[in-house]
């Protein structure tokens, strides 16, 4: 199902048109208008889920085989150096448009950019104490 006042469903669908890289009956590959690096690239499902909360397995499978296969193609034709796949869910994750979406950036030795976190010091009890309230 499309989503009508959603610009993801209607660039997936064609109905807006992009710089594609790839496209098939489920998926379009765009690049991003506001790239964080050459070729920064953008998974698009045709069908609208807003997240991967509501992802179907079956697409969540494929979107990483695709990001597989578009990576190799990337890397060979761009000559990077390594790129990173990012997927932001929820507005506090950094997602600004509720349409699932996987980015593809390129690396490039010096390219200045930084997808990064400050790793924090924990102890081994707050480690346990989080690892039985995901698992048990
Ligand atoms: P998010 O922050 O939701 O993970 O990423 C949204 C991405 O979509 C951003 O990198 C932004 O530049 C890109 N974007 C937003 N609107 C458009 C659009 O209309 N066309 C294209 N090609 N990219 C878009
Ligand atoms: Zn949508």
């Amino acid at each position: 199902m499309k989503k009508d006042d959603c610009i993801f469903c209607k660039i997936a669908n064609g109905e807006i048109s992009s710089k594609t890289l790839y496209e098939d009956e489920e998926f379009r590959v765009i690049l991003d208008l506001k790239p964080a690096a050459k070729g920064h690239a953008l998974i698009l499902p045709k069908e609208h889920a807003s997240s991967l909360y509501e992802l179907s397995d079956e697409a969540a499978s494929k979107a990483l085989v695709l990001a597989k296969k578009m990576a190799a193609r990337m890397t060979d034709r761009l000559e990077c150096d390594g790129l990173n796949l990012v997927q932001n869910n929820g507005e506090t994750a950094g997602q600004t448009v509720m349409h699932f979406h996987m980015h593809i950036i390129p690396r490039y030795k010096n390219d200045g950019q930084a997808i990064d976190w400050e790793p924090k010091d924990v102890s081994q009890e707050e480690l346990e104490e989080v690892k039985k309230q995901i698992t048990e």
